[in-house]
């Protein structure tokens, strides 16, 4: 249910309205528009009366929410969501690039890999200290020290950093240390952490499982809005299929479907779509071509001695040059990507 109040409504008309949801033991979501404020009504709406509510001062009228994902839906919530990192909007008309390693492996790996995204135009600095991975025998992570690597790099570069976080003990040491918590594919129906995210006020990254519908992904972005995080991301990474030359299948059609189900922003990662890095610049440029409100790419300073997913990582040279390539896609779909002047190195005579 949505209760959509007057433009000119009052603060005070406002709150009464969200302390009578709370009477009949709802849970009130205001939503603070350009224009209007409206307050979603979530939970337990049985003793929800519409016409009660229509008569208090400042309500315009009630509309119902079709979708079964309330918070998260576009009905709810007209305009795009906008989450602001500081000098970075994700959901706004610029192109918000994530990049780095797979995983942070040592010290001086990541800050290379840091350094050479930086210098390539990318905003948000990926790579995961906690690693789920398929075999226990795998590299599983720095853990801590990884947490410690990647704010050492955001110090000394100024880009933001996204980590995932395996679950929901783990939450509070994560978000000490991320901007951005992410939510891998094998844990979007983590309900106990899903909870957990919805708790704390850091922006998520929730990736879609590998075998997920684009609903059951709105349906976990729910739970984190309905715990009252609103910054919350959705992130296509391709889904399994019967197809075995890419790892999984890129399903582009999510973009311009999440975009219009949802408010919240839209970020494609071609690295673990297609886990090809002579693919992923391609499916990198179709995505903002479909839409994508921003991209995560793998970039690994020395692919083949990676500790993990080195054969989708791109070469830091290799990533510059889809830069460029993405500054004028964006350009073509009414987007922008500003990225930095060269420095030029040699005579420059
Ligand atoms: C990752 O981003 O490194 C990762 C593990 O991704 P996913 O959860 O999409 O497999
Ligand atoms: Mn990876």
């Amino acid at each position: 249910m949505i209760i959509v109040m007057k433009t000119n409504s009052t603060a005070a008309e406002i709150g009464a309205v969200i302390a009578r949801v709370q009477d009949i033991g709802a849970s009130p979501h205001p939503i603070y528009g350009a224009e209007r404020t409206v307050v979603a009504v979530v939970g337990e709406t049985r003793a929800f009366d519409p016409t009660a509510f229509k008569q208090m001062p400042g309500v315009e009228r009630i509309t119902s929410i079709s979708a079964p994902f309330k918070l998260a839906s576009r009905e709810s919530h007209p305009d795009n969501t906008i989450i602001q990192l500081n000098d970075v909007r994700i959901g706004g008309p610029e192109i918000v690039i994530i990049a780095g390693p797979c995983s942070v492996e040592s010290r001086s790996q990541l800050l290379e890999t840091a350094h050479a995204v930086k210098e390539a135009g990318a905003h948000i600095l990926r790579g995961g200290a906690f690693k789920p991975r398929s075999s226990p025998y795998s590299f599983q992570g720095l853990g801590l020290k990884g947490l410690e690597i990647l704010a050492e790099a955001r110090e000394i570069y100024g880009l933001h950093i996204v980590t995932e976080v395996m679950n929901s003990q783990a939450v509070p040491m994560v978000a000490e240390y991320a901007d951005i918590l992410q939510i891998g594919a094998r844990n979007m129906q983590n309900y106990g952490l899903l909870h957990a995210v919805g708790r704390v006020q850091r922006p998520v990254l929730l990736k879609r499982g590998m075998m997920s519908s684009m609903e059951e992904l709105l349906m976990s972005a729910e739970y984190i809005l309905a715990g009252g995080n609103y910054k919350v991301m959705l992130c296509e990474r391709g889904i399994r299929s019967f197809e075995k030359y890419t790892r999984n299948t890129f399903d582009l059609n999510a973009v311009p479907v999440l975009k219009q189900l949802s408010h919240l922003p839209v970020i494609a990662d071609p690295s673990h779509a297609t886990g090809r890095w002579d693919v992923v610049p391609a499916m990198a440029r179709a995505a903002i071509a479909a839409g994508a409100d921003g991209l995560m790419i793998e970039v690994h300073p020395h692919p083949s001695r990676a500790l993990s997913d080195g054969p989708q990582s791109l070469k830091p040279q290799v990533f510059a040059e889809l830069m460029q390539q993405l500054k004028r896609v964006a350009a073509a779909v009414d987007r922008t990507l500003e990225l930095p002047t060269p420095v030029l190195q040699g005579d420059v005579r």
